[in-house]
């Protein structure tokens, strides 16, 4: 077993954390404080080839293997995931979604632009009545001679705000359950699409624009269509596969960056004449990190390696996404403890870090779905 990483794989994770360190860092706290992300970081990250890692070079691409990929989420999730989850949605859902699905046309439209970063994707299933069950969608698909009309709501749309393009799920024929489903491509101009910012304040990912978006009589031509009529759910299914392990790197990068932060303040923080540090619980919750880290490591790149195998890997990124998010949640539970009351307030980005992991948890299928995937796997379905 070759657990060493290439030439190529090291210059991405290199790529990719000097960008993470030296551009993001500096704007987190800010950008999170904001609840905005500047337009000109998504457009730095398509100039230096992040945003079209792995599509081919003859799309601007960088023809990265899925493991490159997943350097590239750990070292951005590890510094910020609002950011870590723009690019997860634009590049992981739809700009490689387009890629596996995409007629030529479609694909010499789309992803040049994509990886550019000249437009920002979204990925738009989620509905008030179909969240995990997305099959149960309402959202429909008439056809309208050579087009068809999109009417219907998506809501909790991660870039929605600031995407010039939406993979958006409808239903032909409701009657037909996943069936029915279809996926369009819908620049997001198009006369009938209307996006608002989701109503409240988000628990983390506040950097992240979150929107509604209604489509009412929104008018595509048929050609608009990604995959075969009816196809849309297998579409969707696919690029969640994508974006899964996209979160389970980005999950592994917060729970580097809980250690590494609570590593360093046990350190220097001295209480009853010694370091915190050299407490026996504080080492315990260090250690257990530490394992967890590793632990996430292993999974999240098996998964991405067996993808880069051409093998399935459907439950290998279930058992990814669900491990290193619940390692990441309780790394970050233990981070802000470790740093007292000192964890308890922006001075310090672990709080951050403990809102953000919650939301992994959520989407892209709860950790209740991911079990459910991983056990019916294991046990079979009748
Ligand atoms: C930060 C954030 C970003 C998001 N970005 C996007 C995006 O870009 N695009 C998009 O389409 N959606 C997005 N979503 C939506 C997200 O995918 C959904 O919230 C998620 O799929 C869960 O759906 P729901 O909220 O309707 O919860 P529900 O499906 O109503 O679930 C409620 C609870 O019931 C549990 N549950 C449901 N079914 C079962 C079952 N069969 N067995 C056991 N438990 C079950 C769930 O696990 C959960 O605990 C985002 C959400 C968040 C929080």
């Amino acid at each position: 077993m070759d657990f060493s990483l290439s030439d190529s794989q090291r210059a991405v994770q290199t790529l990719a954390r000097e960008f993470a360190q030296a551009e993001v860092a500096p704007l987190s706290r800010e950008m999170d404080e904001k609840a905005e992300m500047p337009r000109s970081l998504p457009k730095r990250m398509g100039e230096i080839g992040l945003l079209g890692g792995p599509l081919p070079k003859e799309y601007g691409g960088g023809g990265w293997d899925s493991v490159s990929l997943a350097l590239a989420y750990e070292e951005l999730g590890r510094v910020d995931s609002s950011v870590r989850g723009l690019m997860t949605v634009h590049t992981s859902l739809v700009s490689q979604c387009i890629l596996a699905w995409g007629a030529d046309s479609q694909k010499q439209t789309y992803l040049p632009k994509l990886a550019s970063g000249e437009w920002i994707g979204c990925y738009a299933l989620t509905e008030p009545n179909a969240g995990s069950d997305a099959g149960s969608m309402e959202s429909a698909a008439t056809e309208d001679g050579g087009d068809y009309l999109l009417d219907g709501e998506k809501i909790w749309i991660t870039n929605g705000g600031v995407a010039d393009v939406a993979l958006v799920f409808a239903s032909r024929d409701r009657s037909l359950k996943h069936k029915g489903i279809c996926a369009f491509i819908v620049p997001t101009n198009t006369s009938g699409f209307h996006r608002e910012p989701m109503p409240g304040k988000e628990l983390g990912h506040r950097a992240s624009s979150h929107s509604h978006i209604t489509l009412r009589q929104c008018r595509v031509p048929k050609s608009a269509m990604l995959g075969e009529p009816g196809e849309g759910f297998k579409v969707a299914m696919s690029a969640l596969d994508h974006g899964r392990l996209g979160v389970a790197a980005g999950a592994l990068g917060v729970a580097q960056a809980c250690l590494d932060a609570s590593a360093s303040f046990v350190r220097q923080r001295r209480q009853f004449g010694q370091r915190i540090g050299d407490m026996q619980m504080a080492q315990a919750a260090i250690a257990n990190m530490a394992a967890d880290v590793d632990a996430s490591r292993m999974l999240v790149y098996r998964a991405a390696w067996l993808k880069d195998q051409g093998q399935r890997a459907t439950r290998e990124t279930s058992i990814a996404k669900l491990f290193a998010v619940e390692a990441a949640l309780r790394a970050a539970n233990e981070a802000v403890l470790l740093h007292g009351g000192r964890g308890y307030s922006t001075e310090y980005p672990v709080e951050r870090y403990y809102r953000d992991i919650k939301g992994m948890q959520i989407y892209e299928g709860t950790a209740h779905i991911q079990r459910i995937v991983i056990a019916r796997d294991v046990i079979g379905q009748e």
